[in-house]
């Protein structure tokens, strides 16, 4: 039976069946080619608020052959979070400093621009994890456990911050990760956490989840989460990032009351957001299908995970020509699922068409619409079909 991945209640109502999906990630060579379905299934811990997927895909089977490097995505905040941490904490430039999944060392890099020396890098992927040891970074290969945190502050003592970015909601024994910080973070020290907002997903029926994401936390369960390891929270925002992200920076105080005052209107929130999802299904489908029949040919434009992961959802993979991805990476290749080709930009103009759907994030939209001007002055119409941007298809 399952149980909650924060506090470990069995009191888990189930929210939303999405269905059995293959792996977002794994792209295929072709259409016909055969992979394995995984349940994607939404749940809410009535204990603590998480919302959490339940009984999904195995870690190894995600992570297996993964190379994502953060060095890929641009990530414009990384400076302002340094900031906001220095100002807050008081960090002097000695401070003792640990990155739990810090892929290739992309934040570590520019902490060490920043003129901070201690610095230490926990990542258990192989290739992104040479990456960063080639750079110079001393690196630990191995998940975060509180038995190696244990080791770890045997070998460095303990630390004076610790960083957790795009990495919590990826883990599903987060139990653990909290008993971790307590082992590793000294009383006063500050922790910097940045992961993907679910308030967002919960505002904007945004249902594009991703099966890698295995918790969606909001503001409020990421209060009550750090308040299990004595922290407080001294600072957080949201912004805009795959969605919206939210930045908080903590610090760890000798006790600390933990509330759950946040439970009935979150509760409220996510049965509201469960019962949409049948309602949004049929909206899109029908939307997507009138155009359709009406002559329109329908592209994508975004080959990403949560792309993915919609169209399978949705099933809306029918009405659509083809996907557009700039990666050249990904050309050639078919979605996993709907099975449909991936093809550069070029397409949007040599196949006629006319509507696309906009899979990427908000704040790289205007950027792909200014690129292919001309096939707008022609008259193809962009629309979005990822929250939080203003040219959501009219279904939203
Ligand atoms: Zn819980």
């Amino acid at each position: 039976m399952s149980t909650c991945n924060l506090c470990g209640s069995a009191e888990l109502t189930s929210l939303i069946d999405f269905g059995a999906h293959p792996v977002s990630k794994h792209y295929l060579l072709d259409p016909s080619e055969a992979r394995e379905n995984w349940p994607v299934s939404l749940a809410y811990c009535e204990a603590c608020g998480l919302s959490q997927l339940v009984d999904s895909c195995p870690p190894e089977v995600i992570y297996d052959d993964y190379v994502t490097l953060s060095s890929w995505k641009p990530q414009p905040q990384v400076q302002h979070e340094i900031e906001t941490v220095q100002r807050l904490g008081n960090l002097n430039l000695g401070a003792n400093i640990i990155e739990i999944g810090c892929n290739d060392a992309m934040f570590l890099e520019a902490l060490s621009r920043a003129g901070y020396k201690n610095l230490l890098g926990v990542e258990p992927s192989n290739d992104a994890g040479e990456i960063a040891l080639k750079k110079g970074f001393t690196i630990i290969p191995e998940f975060l456990s509180p038995e190696l945190s244990k080791s770890i502050v045997e070998h460095h003592g303990k630390f004076d911050l610790f960083i957790s970015r795009q990495n919590l909601e990826h883990i599903r024994d987060l139990k653990g990760v909290a008993a971790s910080i307590d082992i590793l973070l000294k009383v006063g020290g500050l922790v910097l956490i940045e992961l993907p907002n679910y308030d967002c997903n919960l505002r904007c029926r945004d249902y594009s989840l991703w099966e890698e994401h295995v918790n969606y936390f909001t503001t409020d369960t990421l209060t009550y989460f750090l308040s299990l390891c004595n922290i407080e929270i001294l600072h957080k925002e949201i912004f805009l990032f795959s969605g919206e992200g939210i930045f908080a920076v903590g610090q760890k105080v000798n006790s600390i009351k933990s509330s759950r005052d946040y439970l009935p209107e979150l509760r409220k929130q996510n049965i509201q957001y469960a019962q949409h999802w049948q309602p949004f299904q049929s909206k899109i489908n029908s939307y997507l299908g009138n155009q359709k029949a009406a002559g329109k040919k329908i592209a994508v434009y975004g080959a990403g995970s949560r792309a993915t992961c919609l169209i399978n959802f949705t099933g809306i993979g029918t009405f659509i020509e083809v996907i557009i991805d700039d990666q050249p990476e990904k050309q050639n290749k078919f979605l996993p699922g709907s099975g449909l080709p991936i093809v550069s930009g070029e397409s949007l103009y040599t196949q006629d068409i006319d509507i696309c759907l906009l899979a990427v994030n908000t704040e790289h939209e205007d950027k792909v619409i200014d690129k292919h001007k001309s096939w707008v002055e022609k008259g193809g119409k962009f629309w979005s079909i990822f929250p939080p941007s203003d040219r959501l298809i009219p279904i939203w």
